[in-house]
């Protein structure tokens, strides 16, 4: 018994049909709804009883290809919601390759581990850090921000007196609290610290927690900056948290998740100077960077203090000098994964194809947008403002003389259900807005135009 086809010319031929159908769906990524939802008959054909017998390939491809319309919608150009990237065509073609090899790059000496540093390398260039900075491609952010905290907490633990407590910003991201959740450092050992107008971190109100809890006999031991907060884009003042960290010997993890890889445009890269700065660093490359789901990656500083926290080889995964064995970089010294795809291929055949350039010249004009977006809703007298624009994300509304907030959530669902355009929301400064976050590289201004035309029209019927 063996899985592999009885015919090869037989599933060549459908195996390009897959293909085609896949460019297909990216060639007109442009055209029809943004969103469309799982229909039952759709949602009954997944929801089998378990498989015992197979079904051929030929039919297999078939639904495969019948379920291309179903996705979340983040690769058309009026997708605005949460921050989703996009992806890019060519990431067919490195996922195939990786699958081809189905290497596990936990480790041993082939070719993933070699991508993987090479990519790591170009990370931190990319970022101002330093060459000799450790590192490891992960999941998304969330991941990333587990790891470098488990660094930063095991560094801690080596001096440790009184309870660790660490600092970040009201607008900070869920996965900071996860992480201190799984790390066992407690979600109310993380400070939230009030933050100024532009909702960046303030940082008296920092100095001033920080005081107070070494006062009351806790050990300070890290600050969580913010390049690129998820609900509106601010940058927290990454230098002077820098400053902080340093003077009071506190870790320095930046949650860039989306907001750090502008510093490879023009636009924001004056604000983002700090990211250098970093003991530890999380950013994705699924967001911004347009590589398609998933891949995220972290970086840290002090490669033995990255080691040190989870390299820990059972006999049975022993490296050697010679052989597969062998390798410098074995991934599973990084990380808690053990078994892992090989994510950073498809991440270097993106950097190599499209290069930085094209990269930065996509954030810098999806940060053009969001300022061309606010200034359509200035315009519009139906529509207001409701935090600024730093970076790539608009929050606004619709003017109505009551129930605010559950009517521009009508609006949200509305646009989805009609498959217009995908905003989504968030709630600030106790209102609640509509969210139009752009890390499309196929979004033009005219989806600008056609999302506002739309709010205005549905905002007046629900008036
Ligand atoms: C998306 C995001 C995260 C989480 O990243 P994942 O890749 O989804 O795990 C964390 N922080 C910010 C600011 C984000 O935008």
């Amino acid at each position: 018994m063996t899985l592999d086809p009885k015919d090869w010319n037989a599933f060549r031929a459908t195996a390009h049909k897959m293909l085609d159908a896949s460019i297909d769906k990216l060639e007109n990524a442009s055209e029809g709804r943004v969103w469309t939802p799982l229909p039952e008959a759709k949602k009954a054909a997944i929801q089998t009883g378990l498989p015992v017998l197979g079904t051929s390939t030929d039919e297999m491809q078939k639904q495969l290809q019948s379920l291309l319309p179903y996705g979340v919608g983040n690769t058309h150009p009026r997708f605005f919601g949460w921050v989703h990237g996009t992806g890019a065509p060519s990431g067919l073609m490195a996922d195939m390759a990786a699958a081809a090899m189905n290497v596990n790059a936990g480790g041993r000496d082939h070719v993933a581990p070699v991508v993987e540093r090479q990519v790591l390398a170009w990370s931190a260039e990319m970022m101002g850090m330093p060459k000799e900075t450790s590192g490891l491609i992960v999941s998304g952010t969330s991941m990333a921000t587990i790891i470098a905290l488990k660094v930063a907490r095991d560094q801690a633990m080596q001096t440790v007196k009184g309870a660790l407590v660490g600092y970040t910003s009201e607008q900070t991201h869920s996965c900071v609290a996860q992480a201190f959740d799984i790390l066992g450092l407690g979600r109310d050992h993380l400070r939230k610290i009030t933050c100024n107008d532009a909702l960046e971190m303030d940082i008296s109100a920092l100095r001033a927690a920080i005081d107070a809890d070494k006062a009351a006999g806790l050990t300070p031991f890290l600050i969580v900056g913010t390049a690129g907060a998820v609900n509106m884009g601010a940058i927290d003042d990454l230098e002077a948290l820098a400053d902080i960290a340093a003077s009071d010997d506190m870790w320095f993890h930046i949650d860039g998740a989306f907001g750090a890889t502008a510093r490879i445009g023009q636009h924001a890269k004056d604000r983002l100077t700090g990211v250098a700065r970093a003991d530890s660093l999380a950013f994705d490359f699924h967001k911004w960077l347009q590589v398609n789901y998933d891949a995220g990656c972290v970086l840290i500083r002090d490669e033995a203090a990255h080691r040190k926290a989870f390299s820990d080889r059972p006999e049975y995964l022993r490296g050697s000098e010679r052989g597969l064995a062998g390798g410098a970089f074995w991934a599973v010294d990084y990380g808690p994964e053990l078994s892992r795809g090989f994510r950073a291929l498809k991440v270097w055949a993106h950097l190599k194809e499209h290069g930085v350039a094209a990269l930065a010249a996509v954030i810098d004009r999806n940060i053009e947008q969001a300022q061309y977006l606010e200034n359509l809703v200035k315009i519009t007298p139906e529509l207001e403002m409701l935090a600024p624009v730093p970076l790539n994300i608009c929050c606004f509304r619709y003017k109505f003389d009551a129930d605010n907030d559950a009517k521009n959530e009508e609006i949200v669902v509305r646009l989805q259900e009609s498959g217009i355009a995908v905003p989504s929301t968030t709630v600030l400064g106790g209102r609640l807005a509509i969210r139009v976050n752009l890390t499309n590289h196929r979004t033009r201004e005219s989806d600008l135009d056609v999302l506002v035309d739309a709010v205005v029209r549905v905002g007046g019927e629900l008036g």
